[in-house]
């Protein structure tokens, strides 16, 4: 199996390539040159099987390039069952009827970030001695929040890596700040920039390019690279739990081998949905992909009209790991459905780096039109929908999980598609405390983020996650503050350079 990149596919690289360069050089996403298949009597024996085993099932038709023994070090150190609050790893919840929600949140940040990021640290670490003669990878994250707590919990400890997290100052909420700046492990710092999100982010890309400073990092055998979404090592530990929940549904007799499914996600920057696509074309029997955005409904758009455009406003809302208005992943599906057009990906991407749209031909939009649907929620809707599930089924759920709810139920409502269905919830009610706490008494609370999260803890009867229960507890590590100039600066001290 080889991979080749969306905007050149004379590109020929394996697995462990793609997962330690990250991006192609002439800036295409690595894809896999033909999805592999998954037959339904794999499936069904698939029932039986533990979660590691399952993605261990999935994985290697994908990481070909891995040895057994290389694959089981991956999975079982990611997905051990002391880091994870449920020993399914991802259950799934049946809520009312055929509306199920898949909870890819029972991992060590309560945020489905982890379960990628739990896996790509061993991916890379890998893929690095198959390809990089054993050098440390150095893993350079700016983060608005939840990618720098899941990405420093994820390489924490782990041999041959060292990771450095940045983020605005002003830019996170008390408690994310206090997940990042309390993190254990030797092989990790955090800095605090005076500056937002998009100076961090800037500032992360030019040291990553600077010659100088991979001059130094080399002497010293050392690498950079990247964990964010565009990583393929990221993107193929999330095409697992689609088969799982799948196995789920079998094992609690909602379904048989071979009935249809839809599968609605919360989505930002595609990564997630893409990799129940590619669950689809593996052979996974799912109907619909429903794509569901807040109020930057910027891939409801583009799934209903086939024009995408991002000169529009920027809401900033309660879920705000959703407020995105370039979603990445998508050059991957386009790549796909276009019979692996790398000429046309290129030059939409282009023309969305230069005038921030494109539109595609009526054939290519009907193609994902027949596969995807898509919806969108505003802010009223998401209170309503926490309160409504949480009056009328006793479910509580966090913001993000509330779009993908409402749009769920409007889609049921338009369409009388109410097959079984698998909704994905992306955190944990506890990561977003206030919000839901509003939502569910009907008013704006004013305690601070501790007494709030014992507060919903009260008034819902339900337990707060150990790993945020027990941050009351744990000492402040790093306190350092630097302007943007100085990061590179930063990153050589922080490195012991
Ligand atoms: C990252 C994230 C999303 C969006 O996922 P994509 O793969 O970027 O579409 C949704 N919800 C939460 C809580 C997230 O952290």
């Amino acid at each position: 199996m080889f991979y080749t990149s969306t905007r050149n596919k004379s590109i020929k690289v394996t697995a462990s390539q793609a997962i330690a360069q990250g991006i192609s050089e002439e800036g295409g996403l690595f894809v896999p040159c033909e999805i592999p298949q998954v037959s339904l009597d794999t499936v069904g024996k698939m029932v039986s099987m533990p979660y590691t085993e399952r993605a261990k099932t999935i994985l290697k038709e994908y990481l070909t390039d891995f040895s057994e023994e290389e694959l089981d070090y991956c999975v079982e150190g990611a997905y051990a069952a002391e880091k994870f609050s449920s020993d399914k790893i991802a259950p799934t919840v049946c809520v009312n009827k055929n509306e199920n929600i898949l909870e890819l949140w029972h991992g060590p940040t309560c945020a489905f970030k982890d379960m990628a990021l739990q896996l790509l640290p061993y991916l890379m670490t890998v893929s690095a001695k198959k390809t990089a003669e054993g050098k440390t990878i150095v893993i350079l994250v700016a983060t608005s929040g939840d990618t720098g707590k899941a990405a420093l919990e994820g390489f924490k400890d782990v041999e041959n890596t060292k990771i450095l997290v940045f983020y605005p100052v002003d830019g996170v909420s008390p408690m994310q700040k206090l997940q990042m700046t309390t993190q254990e492990g030797e092989n990790v710092a955090v800095c605090a920039i005076k500056g937002n999100f998009d100076d961090a982010q800037s500032a992360v890309k030019s040291i990553f390019t600077n010659d100088d400073i991979k001059a130094k990092l080399a002497e010293k055998n050392m690498m950079f690279s990247s964990a964010n979404s565009i990583n393929w090592g990221r993107l193929v530990p999330q095409i697992v739990y689609y088969f799982s929940t799948y196995c789920d549904l079998l094992d609690t007799g909602k379904i048989a081998l071979g009935d249809e499914i839809n599968v609605v996600v919360p989505t930002g920057n595609f990564g997630n949905i893409l990799a129940a696509y590619y669950a689809k074309r593996m052979g996974l029997p799912i109907k619909k992909l429903v794509c569901a955005s807040n109020s930057n409904n910027v891939l409801t758009d583009f799934l209903t009209s086939g024009y995408y455009n991002k000169n529009r406003e920027f809401f900033t809302t309660t879920s705000p790991s959703m407020d995105i208005l370039i979603s990445s992943n998508l050059e991957r599906l386009l790549y796909h459905i276009s019979g692996d057009d790398d000429a046309l990906v290129s030059d939409l991407m282009n023309k969305l780096s230069s005038n921030g749209e494109y539109k595609v031909s009526d054939k290519l939009i009907n193609d994902i039109k027949e596969l995807f649907a898509a919806g969108y929620c505003d802010e009223k809707s998401v209170f309503a929908t926490i309160k409504e599930q949480f009056d009328d089924y006793g479910y509580l759920c966090d913001t993000h999980t509330a779009v993908a709810v409402s749009v769920y139920l409007d889609y049921v409502k338009n369409t009388n598609d109410d097959i079984p269905t698998v909704i994905d919830s992306t955190a944990s009610p506890y990561k977003f405390s206030a919000s839901v706490l509003d939502a569910v008494t009907g008013e704006k609370s004013t305690l601070d983020e501790f007494d709030i999260v014992d507060e919903l803890s009260k008034v819902t009867k339900t337990s707060v996650p150990k790993p945020l229960q027990a941050l009351k507890e744990k000492n402040v590590r790093f306190t350092q503050v630097c302007s943007k100039e100085n990061m590179s600066d930063m990153v050589f001290t922080l490195l012991n350079l």
